[in-house]
């Protein structure tokens, strides 16, 4: 579904993505894992399109993806729930929502929006609430509702983790999971290598800027150079 080949990045002159290759499959949880800084960020940007590319492809669904910008990325299938959960916070949640599908004016909007609401009861409580006044696990679930709303067959999603209770973390790494059973291929990207392992099928171990390991989940888990480095065992 997702083929990334030899994928460079820059701020400025400086190169931080130094030749990438991962791909992901139809249907699959690919986890890319890496210490802070390692470039994780850069590389869902750029495959969102929201950071420029400065070398190798991005191929998604077959079409490469260079000179797409990024909203039509959007239509054809790509959402990005990024870093820091960015929603808007003046706005209600219900607002934030629709916003996720303002591509579309079909009925499905509602539908999509009550499909949103199961997943994340607590967002149907406060859909009327400015999306500011919500708890960090709950923005996150915004976040993520928001992307779906695009109706994306791959989600990238950007450490969903990040600053959240243990049980929050729990909670949002099971719907990532449910995920799956909705058709959603999803790109993970985590610093909590153990939690973002454990739900995904295969993962890719970032270090500046490089990919230094890549297999399934199970077995980078059982890894002592990864048990070591990443899981603090
Ligand atoms: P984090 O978990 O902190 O988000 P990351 O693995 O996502 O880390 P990136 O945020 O992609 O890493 O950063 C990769 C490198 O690019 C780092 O060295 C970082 O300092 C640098 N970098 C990130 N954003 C910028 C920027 N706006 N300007 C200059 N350098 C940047």
């Amino acid at each position: 579904m997702l083929l990334v080949e030899g994928l460079r990045a820059r701020y400025g002159r400086i190169e931080v993505l130094h030749g990438i290759d991962l791909a992901v499959n139809s249907g699959e949880i690919v986890t890319v894992i890496g210490a802070n800084g390692a470039g994780k960020t850069t590389l869902l940007r750029c495959l969102s399109g929201v950071h420029p590319v400065a070398g190798g492809s991005v191929t998604f669904r077959g079409e490469g993806m260079a000179g797409v910008p990024a909203w039509r990325r959007v239509g054809r299938g790509l959402a990005q729930s990024p870093e820091g959960r960015q929603i808007f916070t003046n706005l209600t949640v219900e607002e934030n929502l629709r916003l996720g599908a303002y591509l579309f004016a079909d009925g499905r909007v509602e539908k999509d929006m009550e499909d949103a609401f199961q997943m994340f009861p607590i967002l149907k409580e406060k859909r009327n609430l400015a999306a500011g006044g919500l708890s960090g696990g709950q923005q996150q679930m915004l976040a993520m509702a928001r992307a779906l709303m695009g109706r994306p067959s791959c989600l990238l999603l950007d450490e969903p983790s990040m600053g959240l209770a243990p049980i929050i973390v729990a909670q949002i790494f099971d719907v990532v999971k449910g995920l799956k059973a909705l058709d959603v291929t999803v790109l993970l990207v985590e610093q909590n290598a153990y939690g973002a392992l454990k739900i995904a099928d295969r993962g890719y171990v970032m270090e500046t800027g490089r990919i230094t390991m890549e297999g399934p989940a199970a077995e980078l888990i059982a890894d002592p150079r990864i048990r070591e480095a990443y899981l603090g065992i």
